[in-house]
């Protein structure tokens, strides 16, 4: 639709998540429009993200190294993992202040529509955690909808057999969203409220 550059920008934009035809253009001349010191500020934190931020080779959650802040962390229990979606959802957690354990992300949750399954996700790595018998407890917080509670019942039925308890946060939280709408104090509460499943 439009010529070169604008045009590349305004595809590129639109292959990121959320991000309709509309609003890619919206940006893109949001940008064209912006000072070229501004413009290069997000061009170096683009470039410094991917040269810097890879993912926790024990959790998956971010890390600027190959091992995260929350694994490195030796005051956080190794006894309990709290299984999430994505890293984000890390961070909503941690604001609660109601966790001091660690972390599983699982890199999205089981969803057949759009062809996502078991072995797409970081189960694997979460099993081979469990294996040597210090994980007591796994807390599971996939979000609430669909795709997070077949996600959460499909875990519970692979661990609940190790022996391992394994818990759900309790309901309240708003229901087919996402995790990290949740305040603070509601995520806080499911959390402690959290409930024994399977096993
Ligand atoms: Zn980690």
């Amino acid at each position: 639709m439009y010529e070169g550059a604008v045009q590349d920008l305004i595809d590129e934009l639109g292959r990121l998540p959320g991000v309709g035809p509309k609003s890619a253009q919206r940006i893109a001349f949001h940008l064209l429009a912006t000072d070229a010191a501004d413009v290069r500020r997000l061009v170096d934190a683009l470039t410094e993200v991917k040269a810097r931020v890879q993912f926790c080779e024990t959790c998956g959650n971010v890390a600027e190294s190959d091992t995260c802040r929350i694994c490195a962390d030796p005051r956080r229990t190794a006894e309990v993992i709290c299984v999430v979606e994505e890293p984000k959802d890390v961070v909503a957690i941690e604001r609660t202040r109601e966790f001091r354990g660690k972390y599983h992300v699982l890199g999205g949750a089981i969803n057949p529509i759009d062809n996502v399954g078991p072995d797409d996700l970081r189960i694997g790595q979460l099993m081979s955690r469990l294996a040597d018998g210090t994980v007591t407890e796994v807390i599971l917080a996939t979000d609430p909808n669909v795709e997070g509670e077949a996600t959460a019942t499909y875990l519970s039925r692979l661990i609940g057999p190790m022996g391992v308890t394994v818990s759900r946060l309790a309901s309240g939280l708003p229901v087919g969203g996402d995790l990290e709408y949740a305040d603070e104090v509601t995520l806080g509460r499911a959390f402690e409220g959290r409930r024994v499943v399977g096993s």
